[in-house]
């Protein structure tokens, strides 16, 4: 149970750690990005919301288009098609989200740890990525209401001595993917519940982290649950803990200099809640357990 009770401090607490050891592909600092996203937003084109549905002006990077920052290797929230395309909620959510707002949808598909950098320098209009709201993402980012819950998991292999969380302190190894909220609860010091840095392997992403525990390169993988169950699903031998812990809640992050648009959003996004369409989306993808 140790993970209960540090989750929401360590979010906030590891975050910039986490940030900045996988600063290769984070893509610069909140003070090089504000300024970036100033030039951005001077250049970027202004859009009046069409249906009515959103109220006021907003600009966007490109004319008429929202740009999305993900990451698509996390599904059911976001992943490649065989054609080269995306799928998955946060997909059909930016999707139903832009037609709103008289807009159409551009991916821009990156390495997670890059997302945040790229909404607050302007590059992307919005991140849609099964991303945790954390205190520490707030000081780069402005978020929007959430959108969906989610919890972090254990994923061992089927003969792993690691049952519990606890257990856990025992992993030679824990892989976790880059810049993500369970690698800042992994990695945090044992005072704080985690299980320090030395004993916790940042991956580019969630797929090559699960690579690695087949490779017994790691002893356990954790990762946010809706993701985890479709890794293990692809990967016999593998198999996640009853126990879960750390609740978090996934919103868009939208840039601070585009308060217009995050509202904008919002107002599509109550809407889409309201008529039952983000149910609909997520019941299309996560089969009712
Ligand atoms: N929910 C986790 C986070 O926000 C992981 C998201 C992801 O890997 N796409 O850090």
């Amino acid at each position: 149970m140790r993970f209960k009770k540090i989750a929401a401090a360590a979010l906030t607490a590891v975050m910039g750690f986490g940030l900045a050891a996988c600063g290769s592909t984070s893509g610069g600092t909140a003070s090089a990005s504000g300024s970036s996203a100033a030039t951005t937003a001077a250049a970027g084109a202004t859009t009046t919301a069409a249906s009515g549905s959103a109220s006021g002006s907003f600009t966007t990077a490109e004319k008429g288009v929202l740009h999305v920052a993900t990451n698509a290797t996390f599904p059911p929230y976001e992943s490649t098609t065989d054609d080269g395309g995306f799928t998955g909620i946060d997909i059909d959510l930016a999707n139903a989200i832009a037609e709103k707002l008289g807009l159409t949808v551009t991916i821009d598909n990156m390495d997670f740890g890059s997302i945040v950098a790229a909404v607050s320098g302007g590059k992307s209009d919005i991140g849609m990525a099964g991303m945790s709201v954390t205190d520490e993402r707030k000081k780069s980012v402005d978020f929007t209401d959430t959108y969906a819950n989610s919890k972090q998991v254990i994923i061992v292999t089927d003969d792993s001595d690691i049952k519990t969380p606890d257990d856990l302190s025992k992993a030679g190894k824990i892989g976790c993917q880059e810049g993500t909220t369970g690698y800042m609860l992994c990695s945090d010091t044992p005072e704080n519940g985690g299980y320090g840095e030395d004993h916790v392997i940042a991956y580019n992403n969630g797929i090559i982290a699960v690579q690695a525990l087949l490779s017994g390169k790691v002893d356990a993988v954790v990762i946010d649950a809706e993701p985890a169950k479709e890794y293990v699903a692809a990967n016999p031998g593998t198999k996640i803990l009853d126990t879960a812990f750390a609740d978090e809640d996934y919103a868009i992050c939208v840039s601070k200099n585009n308060p217009q648009l995050r509202d904008a959003v919002n107002k599509a996004l109550k809407e889409l809640k309201d008529d039952g369409t983000v149910k609909k989306i997520i019941d299309k993808y996560i089969s009712a357990s």
